[in-house]
């Protein structure tokens, strides 16, 4: 019989974890490492589309995310005095998948990761990867211990900043800032909202999302052009300012600006994107998730798009083919889905921001009466077509 493969993933973020799952399900070997010292994630909440449902069965962790997930059949726009704009559903149900599913970030990594232990897989923290060498039967890995040991493949899913793509793939792929940022914070849901809604303002928008009948999240974007540093003590603060010059002041959504004054977790993140061409192998050396190809959370999908790659990873190479063969088709597969989803989120993006005259403002609320909806259902589509 031959040998399991030994498979290296670094990164215990949402690609990681739920890929080291996929590969130990095909009797590969797994480890992960993270640079941090535990399993932790900036910002407070994000959403599953089908999918990343879809993807997220296939490794076992669909019914554990539906308890701690809140379904979201769709989301409301309005403009910032709260009329009502248009409803844009996430899809019909289809295999049974609610359209989409709204959770905490920690639960679902400790979810991934507890998934990941039960299935063999081991973990170091505080660790990455100082060098590799490769020859024809394997890739030799020094860690940051000291150590070393020898792998079939390393999987770089280090994320935006990623360090297995500078080193083994060039300075030339590193992120773009692309002219927006986020403003995220937990909040409690006083409004008891069952499904995320945005209000549109003038140059960006507020989006809510329920994690529960309990709490939601805010989700604050804007046109921000360099990257300024704020301090931390004040962000709470500057984020109610933003939020306050995108509603104009109106009563629509005041008692969240009001709470927002006094959240304890506010995660400032200016948008950068990343798009690595073909291949995305360097040898036994491959890069996934945001580290291959970060886009924006315009179409919810980054996330989703990460669990995917480990998904098609494992069943490629649990094909009787070459690693190269692997690797050739698990390109195949990807690249024009992800650079889809990619390039559709860029461009989502920056029509929002085009509201920031009031003649450019009025066209932008005509949009998300009559073509948004139209927009969304290609959205849906593209998302559920076949990976
Ligand atoms: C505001 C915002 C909202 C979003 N909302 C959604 C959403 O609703 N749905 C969705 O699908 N996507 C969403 N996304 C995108 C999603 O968060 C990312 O696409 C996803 O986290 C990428 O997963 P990843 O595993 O590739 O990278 P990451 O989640 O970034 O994980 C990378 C991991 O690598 C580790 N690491 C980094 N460097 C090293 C190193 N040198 N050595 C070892 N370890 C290292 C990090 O500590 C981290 O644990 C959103 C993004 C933003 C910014």
């Amino acid at each position: 019989m031959a040998e399991p493969l030994k498979i290296l993933i670094v990164g215990a973020g949402i690609g990681g974890l739920t890929t080291a799952s996929a590969l130990a399900q095909i009797g590969a070997r797994v480890d992960v490492i993270d640079d941090k010292p535990e399993i932790s994630v900036a910002g407070v909440g994000f959403g599953l589309r089908i999918n990343g449902l879809r993807a997220v069965r296939e490794i076992g962790l669909l019914e554990k995310v539906l308890e701690v997930g809140h379904p979201a059949p769709g989301i409301d726009n309005y403009d910032p005095d709260g009329n009502l704009l248009s409803t844009m559903s996430y899809g019909s149900q289809e295999e049974g998948l609610p359209g989409c599913v709204t959770m905490s970030r920690l639960a679902f990594l400790e979810l991934a990761a507890q998934q990941a232990l039960h299935n063999g897989c081991t973990f170091r923290m505080s660790t990455t990867v100082t060098d590799v060498t490769q020859d024809e039967d394997k890739a030799a890995v020094t860690f940051s211990s000291g150590d070393q040991a020898d792998y079939d493949l390393v999987l770089g899913f280090d994320g935006l900043n990623s360090q297995i793509r500078r080193d083994y793939f060039g300075e030339k792929y590193a992120p773009r800032p692309v002219g927006g940022v986020a403003w995220r914070a937990g909040l409690p849901n006083r409004r008891k909202i069952m499904q995320p809604i945005i209000c549109q303002g003038y140059g960006g928008k507020i989006m809510l999302t329920p994690l529960s009948a309990e709490t939601m999240y805010m989700v604050l974007t804007v046109a921000e052009e360099g990257r300024p540093r704020y301090d931390p003590a004040n962000m709470a603060q500057i984020m109610h300012d933003r939020a306050l010059a995108l509603t104009g002041g109106s009563e629509f959504l005041a008692d969240a600006l009001e709470d927002v004054r006094s959240a304890e977790n506010v995660a400032y993140t200016p948008y950068s994107t990343v798009w690595v061409p073909y291949p995305w192998f360097r040898g036994r050396v491959m890069i996934m998730g945001d580290a291959a190809h970060t886009m924006t959370p315009y179409l919810g999908s980054g996330a989703a798009m990460s669990i995917e790659d480990g998904v098609v990873l494992a069943q490629e190479l649990a094909k009787d083919q070459s690693l190269l063969d692997a690797q050739l088709n698990f390109m195949k597969r990807r690249l024009p889905r992800v650079r889809a989803v990619h390039d559709r989120s860029i461009e989502a993006m920056l029509e929002e921001f085009d509201s920031v005259t009031p003649e450019a403002f009025r066209a932008r609320i005509e949009h998300l009466r009559h073509d948004e909806p139209i927009a969304n259902e290609y959205a849906n589509r593209l998302l559920r077509m076949p990976y």
